[in-house]
């Protein structure tokens, strides 16, 4: 089914598209390393073009197969202070002994300009944009079926030395904790089912009313909609 049949409003200014723009949805995903966060946010990007991906700011080292600028802006830590002297993050946090930080002017943009963006951002950055921007984000956390499973999964990509998947396991026990600051919890305990969750969660916040409200107002004036 396309985009287009479930009513959803396309980006600002393109004709054909049903509705008008509203404001920018922040669309925040997180959960521990492992649990099948970057899966479901990738198919989730696929299906909906018009949502955008937030390319963070970081000082960890590039991996194998991340590119600059996409995949994240990698950034020593001199930079990285430099820019939040001049706050010019929307959040920032360390995780994993690393900095991690959005552009305040990336996220102000999208707001603006009637762009949902996606985060793959920890909860500590959740936290601050929930606070920033409490009408704009939207809080999902991805819940792994069990502590056990999680290792599973972390030793069976084979990619981390066991003192980093211990560290990994730990990390992830602190991060669980905080799935009480989150709008919804999406159990992924098979990949199908909690992408259904996910989307359906995009397409409804999609049509709260104060995201629908332009479209409703369009339709009580009488303004003939581009079809
Ligand atoms: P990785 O280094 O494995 O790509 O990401 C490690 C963790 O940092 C993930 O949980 C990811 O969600 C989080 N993260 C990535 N970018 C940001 C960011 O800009 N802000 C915050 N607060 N966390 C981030």
């Amino acid at each position: 089914m396309s985009s287009r049949s479930l009513g959803i409003p396309g980006p600002p200014g393109v004709p054909g598209m049903v509705g008008r723009p509203h404001r920018g949805m922040l669309l925040v995903v997180s959960s521990p390393s492992g649990a099948g966060k970057t899966t479901l946010c990738n198919r989730l990007r696929q299906e909906f073009p018009r949502l955008g991906f937030s390319v963070s700011f970081t000082t960890r080292p590039g991996r194998k197969g991340e590119t600059d600028g996409v995949d994240y802006s990698f950034v020593d830590m001199a930079t990285f202070q430099e820019m939040v002297a001049r706050d010019e993050f929307a959040e920032y946090a360390m995780v994993h002994g690393n900095m991690y930080g959005t552009s305040a002017r990336r996220v102000a943009q999208a707001i603006e300009g009637g762009q949902d963006i996606l985060f793959d951002i920890d909860y500590q950055g959740g936290r601050q944009l929930r606070q920033k921007f409490p009408d704009d984000v939207v809080l999902v956390f991805i819940l792994p079926p069990s502590i056990k499973e999680l290792e599973r999964r972390l030793r069976g990509r084979g990619t981390d030395s066991d003192e980093v998947i211990e560290r990994r396991i730990r990390v992830a026990r602190e991060e669980l904790r905080h799935y009480d600051e989150y709008d919804y919890l999406v159990m992924n305990d098979d990949l199908d089912r909690a992408y259904d969750v996910l989307r359906a969660v995009y397409l409804s916040q999609l049509h709260t009313r104060v995201r629908g409200a332009a479209t409703a107002e369009q339709v009580l004036s009488g303004q003939e909609q581009l079809l």
